[in-house]
């Protein structure tokens, strides 16, 4: 799917295909993800149509992050996990298949089920120009 095309979210927040909803305000929709990585994988949707988190208006962006918290203490509630992650994916080479934002809940079990993630971390390197280019990048 091109990254322009409607997107099966969309569809679900037209009614038109069913989800298994477990949140919805005027701004986010949240619903179980239908190949969960662990029990109580949930997506955290903006209501809003952009494809990436720089994309979104703050005003969708603040309802996402004002939801977040109380979503993760439910996801724990339910589940009985202590550790999770938050995973959000922008463009194809990042691991997005679905182009409309979203932010994953993945419990982590004891069994290790949920995210597993090979951290390949470098050194800083640049770091006076890249803070600096960063900085004046802000808008
Ligand atoms: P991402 O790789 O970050 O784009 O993740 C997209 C996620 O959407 C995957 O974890 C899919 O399992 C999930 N997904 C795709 N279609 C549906 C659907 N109809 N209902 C629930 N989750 C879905």
């Amino acid at each position: 799917m091109s990254e322009h095309d409607p997107t099966i979210f969309d569809a679900i927040l037209a009614g038109d295909i069913p989800c298994h909803r477990v949140y919805e305000d005027d701004h986010v929709l949240a619903f179980l993800d239908i190949n969960p990585l662990s029990r109580g994988h949930v997506l955290v949707i903006p209501k809003e149509r952009a494809r990436f988190m720089h994309e979104l208006s703050e005003e969708s962006a603040a309802a996402l992050g004002r939801v977040l918290p109380k979503l993760c203490k439910a996801v724990m509630a339910a589940t009985g996990c202590e550790h999770y992650n938050l995973l959000q994916n922008n463009g194809a080479p990042a691991h997005q298949a679905v182009f409309h934002v979203h932010v994953h809940i993945i419990p982590k079990f004891e069994d290790d089920s949920g995210l597993c993630i090979e951290w390949d971390s470098g050194s800083l390197e640049d770091s006076e120009h890249l803070t600096q280019a960063i900085r004046e990048a802000i808008t």
